[in-house]
């Protein structure tokens, strides 16, 4: 187990990025940055113990900054997901956000946490692990409230990357974290060929803005049914609404406040398998369909359609405004939690 830390460039403040890395036994390397509390890269063994990077993403910060329209990596805030015309009423005062997607907001708004310059740290010496802070101040993007957010990553010696998040508030707002990191377990190519299975037997129906009409639908003889490992892209044809691939919310079955395993994705040609505990009620399966080939990522990669995959642990989009849904309120004196971790394994 060993940690590094290095510079990894200035912001145009002048303000200093750094880069954590995080390593194991098994020689697993986890790099994350304070600028969006980023997981850069992410190196496991496949079936032959050999390392590849399965996390989509840039090589310089210039690149997070300016081109990470896709949210590659990093931490979203203040709350992840849509809200239905970004606008929602809490305890009678009706608050307005950014619309920056369609008709709606998505994803903390114009400037949300995945691009504010964390504070971080080395938490112990013990652990493989750094700790990232950060302030919402009351107003920002829109949101109620003084929000102090810690978001902690740790790497196991089980090839398990942990993150654990916590907030507090000084007046009640919505809170609803989650990683957005991008999977491709073979570090290129594809993903419609991985075998996935989801812990969940509901999803959230949506309008064609993505929006929750309020239902949770039964995954039961559709092509949203992952109860069963099938390969991701093996029904993509049966789906409504272009461009093609999932970009659903799924309603878990188990949640507690132990991480329940919340799914499994299995690629069969480099062996790579993972898996995704979360406490969280929801995971929204994004197959990165708005990828089109003019982002070009580390070495120059383009990204294409379907070449990654997120699993983004979360309270389903626009609860907010769904009073039937799990709550995504914080008030002053509680403690907003979340934990999810990756577990890496192969065969
Ligand atoms: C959303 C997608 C969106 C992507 C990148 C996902 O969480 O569900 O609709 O395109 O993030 O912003």
């Amino acid at each position: 187990m060993s940690i590094e830390k290095k510079p990894f460039g200035k912001l145009n403040d002048g303000s200093q990025v750094t880069l954590f890395t995080l390593s194991n036994v098994n020689g697993v390397e986890a790099a994350v940055m304070n600028y969006g509390a980023t997981l850069v890269s992410l190196e496991v063994p496949d079936r032959h113990g050999k390392l590849a990077d399965v996390a989509l993403g840039f090589d310089t910060l210039e690149d997070y900054v300016e081109r990470n329209s896709p949210y590659f990596g990093c931490i979203v805030g203040r709350v992840a997901n849509r809200i239905a015309k970004g606008r929602f009423t809490l305890d009678g005062v009706e608050y307005r956000l950014a619309i920056n997607n369609g008709p709606n907001h998505l994803h903390g708004g114009l400037k949300g946490f995945d691009k504010a310059n964390w504070k971080g740290e080395f938490s112990n010496t013990t652990a493989s692990s750094v700790k990232f802070t950060y302030v919402s101040r009351d107003g920002e993007e829109g949101y109620p409230g003084n929000l102090s957010v810690t978001v902690v990553y740790m790497l196991t010696d089980q090839n398990e990357l942990q993150i654990e998040y916590t907030a507090t508030t000084d007046k009640a707002t919505p809170v609803n974290l989650t990683n957005h990191t991008y999977f491709n377990l073979a570090g290129s190519g594809d993903v419609l060929g991985y075998e996935l299975m989801i812990a969940a037997d509901q999803y959230v129906a949506v309008d064609d803005t993505l929006i929750p009409t309020g239902e949770l639908k039964s995954v039961q003889g559709t092509p949203m049914d992952f109860t069963r490992a099938v390969p991701i892209g093996s029904r993509f044809s049966e789906l409504d609404g272009e461009p093609k691939g999932y970009d659903h919310c799924y309603v878990l079955r188990h949640v507690s406040r132990k991480p329940s395993l919340a799914a499994r994705v299995h690629d069969p040609l480099s062996g790579r398998t993972l898996e995704v505990y979360t406490t969280e009620p929801g995971v929204q399966l994004y197959t990165s369909n708005f990828l089109d080939g003019t982002i070009k990522g580390k070495g120059g990669r383009s990204y294409r359609q379907h070449s990654a995959f997120c699993l983004e642990t979360q309270h389903f989009p626009d609860s907010v405004n769904k009073p039937q849904f799990p709550s995504a309120i914080l008030r002053p004196g509680e403690v907003y939690s979340q934990r999810t971790t990756f577990r890496f394994s192969a065969k």
